[in-house]
């Protein structure tokens, strides 16, 4: 019935999935943090802080994602969100669960 918007969905859900993973970047920015908290304390920001940009980066760019059915932000309309926002369109109400028979092999490399 919904399933022209499945593909769309899945990619929501990949990026959701993306949003949440420490990617090398991260770790390697975090293992730095420690490092420099280990000469001195103060200095520990300098990997944190931008290991939580690269994150909530991420977050917003997946809450943002556009829905397929309405164009509207899926998950969190607002600027700044504070997560990915819920499992239905904040807009229209479109279910990702629409998504949920999606094969991960399709537009892999
Ligand atoms: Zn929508």
């Amino acid at each position: 019935m919904d399933n022209k918007w499945v593909d769309q969905l899945s990619a929501i859900k990949r990026l959701r999935k993306d949003a949440y993973r420490l990617d090398s970047k991260i770790i390697i920015m975090l293992a730095a943090g420690v490092v420099l908290s280990g000469i001195s304390p103060g200095l520990a920001w300098i990997g944190g802080v931008p290991a939580f940009f690269l994150f909530y980066r991420k977050v917003v760019k997946s809450a943002h994602a556009p829905c397929p059915r309405c164009k509207e932000p899926f998950g969190v309309a607002q600027k700044w969100p504070l997560g990915v926002g819920g499992d239905e369109c904040q807009n229209c109400g479109l279910e990702l669960k629409l998504a949920e028979s999606d094969s991960e092999s399709d537009g892999g490399p």
